[in-house]
């Protein structure tokens, strides 16, 4: 079947020649015979080739690309680069991620050149999800892929995202190879987490925190003499309290897991009994408290209270570029209070997880609430995405999770 063409604004090709993948529909002059959902291949005003990507009327971004090169995409194209970003989690960093009861991201969609694909690998299984509808007709396919040629033993999609609604689908959660996953799967990070594949957040897991969670353990390690008594945690949007338990591992500190979902405080809970074997001492805790995070942050500054450290990963304020005025505006707000809270010399890390807000952007608001605070801190370490999330060079919006480990006097 012949690939329809896409013709771009004379003067608008810029970006795609510096390899961004997102054509917006502002740039697009003739779609002709375009059909969303498949391939399209993209030229400039005088018929010279630019890229081959897949094309969706529906969505603001109405292109996005696959290849710069003028290659035919086929079952041996989704072979090549599946193989190539298995290979560079095998080889890489993630190396040890790759064994049982370890998990690694595998495709980090558009930073891998697979726009709208994510591929999370917990030991032999792997989540797909398919965020586009290019991907969604090309799913089954991937998922056979990864069996055959990759052992994956079994397939679970987790295709549930807002934004397929964009694309004009529907959720799609269910097994595509072998049956469905475990109700619990046990995930080994040197502390155990039960991951939840079929109901938990994104693919089950934070994985992009897998790093920070370990700065956190080391911090606590690192800190432990210094302090007299137990150490505090505060553990904003705490999800199933992966960062609690990574700096409860080897420590009695007392931690406080704040979330407004029921069901992600009952997994901190069975997270905390499942780890409770390596505690030193009786004294390590942890409350589960469900509740509005800018409510519970109001509430301890009313009472005056003090934490060791306090951790705030709240869920992504701002969708789009037009949100971000409102966004800057909720992350002042947390950060003023956590400042608030931090014990003189103790810990903060504070995260956004916003693709619309920069790294540049969130350090300022950081600023800004710290002095209104009157209190005094240094970065002591920018933190990112662990290593499995790489960000492709030409597509800065991939670089989503950004945060800052800081000292507070
Ligand atoms: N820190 C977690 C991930 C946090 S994701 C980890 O490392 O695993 C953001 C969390 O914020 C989600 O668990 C979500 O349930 C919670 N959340 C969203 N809105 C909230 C609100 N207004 N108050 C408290 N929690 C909220």
């Amino acid at each position: 079947m012949a690939v329809a063409k896409v013709t771009i604004k004379k003067g608008r090709e810029k970006p795609i020649r510096n390899r961004h993948p997102w054509i917006f529909s502002g740039a697009v002059s003739i779609a002709a015979n375009a059909v969303d959902g498949r391939l399209v291949t993209v030229v400039d005003h005088k018929d010279r080739f630019l890229a081959r990507g897949y094309w969706n009327s529906k969505s603001q971004i109405q292109v996005r690309v696959l290849t710069w090169e003028d290659e035919t995409i086929d079952d041996a194209w989704w072979q090549r680069m599946l193989g190539r970003a298995w290979q560079s989690r095998a080889q890489n960093h993630a190396g040890a991620e790759l064994s049982a009861n370890r998990a690694c991201r595998i495709v980090n969609a558009e930073n891998d050149y697979m726009p709208g694909l994510v591929l999370d690998r917990y030991g032999n299984r792997v989540v797909l999800q398919a965020q586009t509808l290019f991907v969604d007709r090309h799913k089954e396919k991937i998922a056979d892929i990864l069996h055959s040629d990759f052992d994956a033993e079994q397939v679970f999609e987790r295709s549930d995202i807002d934004l397929r609604r964009q694309e004009g689908l529907h959720p799609a959660v269910g097994a595509l190879v072998g049956g469905p996953p475990p109700d619990r799967l046990l995930l080994n990070e040197g502390a155990l987490y039960h991951v939840d594949i079929v109901r938990g957040h994104k693919t089950g897991f934070y994985l992009d925190q897998r790093r920070n969670r370990q700065k956190l353990h080391e911090l606590v390690q690192a800190s432990a003499s210094a302090s007299d008594g137990p150490p505090s945690l505060l553990n904003l949007f705490s999800y199933s309290g992966g960062f609690a338990i990574a700096a409860q591992r080897d420590s009695d500190l007392r931690a406080v897991n704040v979330d407004s979902s029921r069901a992600a405080l009952e997994l901190a809970e069975k997270n905390f009994a499942l780890n409770e074997y390596d505690k030193p001492s009786s004294d390590a805790c942890a409350e589960h408290i469900q509740a509005d995070g800018f409510d519970y942050l109001r509430y301890c500054v009313g009472e005056g209270a003090r934490f060791d450290y306090v951790v705030l990963d709240p869920p992504k304020f701002a969708q789009h570029k037009r949100q971000i005025a409102r966004a800057a505006r909720g992350y002042k707000d947390l950060n003023l209070s956590a400042f608030r809270l931090v014990k003189e010399g103790g810990y903060m890390m504070t995260f956004s997880c916003s693709g619309a807000v920069s790294r540049d952007l969130f350090q300022k608001i950081v600023f800004a609430a710290l002095a209104d605070s009157g209190r005094q801190a240094q970065i002591v370490e920018q933190l990112s995405a662990a290593p499995d999330h790489p960000v492709a060079l030409t597509f800065p919006e991939g670089e989503y999770l950004k945060g800052l480990l800081l000292r507070v006097y």
